[in-house]
């Protein structure tokens, strides 16, 4: 279940959003309170999109794969 939980190593940010906090960190407590993305699913894949900026952050193309997923959300102990 430890995948369950956030694992995140790497965060994705928009490009412009991270240029615009390290301009003036004062916009936002933290670059993660700054950016406002959604993510979902495609045709393709997956998507991540900035709707500060309206622009795609990034775009995972499965290549017709189906990768396991898991939805499942549990409470850390
Ligand atoms: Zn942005």
């Amino acid at each position: 279940m430890e995948h369950l939980l956030n694992c995140i190593k790497e965060p994705t940010v928009c490009h412009k959003c991270f240029e615009e906090f390290k301009k003036d960190p004062s916009i936002s407590p933290s670059l993660r309170d700054y950016t406002l993305l959604d993510v979902g699913f495609t045709d393709i894949g997956i998507q991540v999109w900035c709707r500060r900026h309206e622009r795609n952050v990034c775009h995972v193309n499965f290549d017709g794969n189906q990768l396991e997923s898991d939805f499942r959300c549990i409470e850390p102990v």
